[in-house]
């Protein structure tokens, strides 16, 4: 089965108000110019307080979708700082980012708790880009693929196969991201092929063979021609490489 290649940017904690119209704006000029027929499924992640400002200027925009960077799995109540899935369906929200290791590492973030996320985004009728990977210790010890597969269980949890075909799932190894340093295209490939065998095990071929799931890791526009041609991978999660709209739109164009 084709699996739409997806080309998903990750602000992170960057771009202020002004930065935010600037970015979206050269991305939408960069997209205007490719044709819709040809293109990935084009995702930004901007922060919450940019939502409403990038939802407004692509709302009539459908060559970009909107994700948000994470959320509560609650549905409403005493949760300081927090945001829920409805609020994000207001501003039309299609995916939502969940386990990022920055998450997981800096906030502590567990695998059950990221689970508890994964079934209320579905249960919302949003997608989750659930995000896994291992750390450098892990590599080299070589437990990567157990690592992986513990995570992913866990985040799958309870899930439905038809809710799992519709899921994404980020491969971001920690040593990659924000170093520059990318994981080697073959090999990426292959980890991002016993992750769709752990979905197989877990589910079916046909569920493994419908879920997308991304790399992600320093992908730059020097990087990414490689990376799609590997058959595993679906397509990437970027960080740095997003911020800037010209570097972004060498990726889409990329994955085209
Ligand atoms: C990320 O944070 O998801 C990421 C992959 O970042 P970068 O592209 O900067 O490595």
């Amino acid at each position: 089965m084709a699996r739409r290649p997806i080309i998903a940017g990750n602000w992170k904690m960057h771009n202020n108000k002004a930065q935010a119209k600037e970015l979206i704006d050269g991305i939408m000029y960069g997209v205007s110019q490719l044709d819709a027929s040809k293109m990935p499924e084009v995702v930004v992640a901007p922060t919450y307080t940019a939502l409403w400002q990038v939802y407004d200027l692509i709302k009539n925009e459908p060559k970009i979708a909107l994700s948000a960077q994470n959320v509560n799995p609650n549905p409403s109540g005493a949760y300081t700082g927090e945001v829920s899935l409805d609020m994000l369906a207001d501003f039309n929200v299609k995916f939502v980012i969940i386990g990022h290791s920055e998450r997981r590492q800096m906030f502590g973030e567990t695998d059950e708790f990221i689970n508890q996320k994964a079934v209320a985004i579905l249960e919302k009728g949003l997608i989750p880009i659930i995000c896994c990977g291992e750390t450098l210790e892990q590599r080299e010890a070589g437990v990567t693929d157990a690592h992986l597969e513990e995570q992913i269980t866990k985040a799958l949890k309870g899930i439905s196969a038809d809710d799992v075909k519709k899921s994404v799932i980020a491969y971001e190894p920690i040593w990659a991201i924000g170093t520059g340093k990318s994981c080697d295209a073959v090999e990426a490939n292959r980890t991002i092929g016993e992750i769709r065998k752990v979905v197989a095990k877990l589910y079916s071929a046909d569920v493994a063979d419908a879920i997308r799931i991304l790399y992600g890791g320093s992908v730059k526009p020097s990087t990414i021609v490689e990376q799609m041609a590997q058959p595993e991978i679906d397509g990437g999660l970027i960080g740095g490489a997003s911020l800037q709209a010209d570097s972004f739109v060498d990726l889409i164009k990329g994955a085209m």
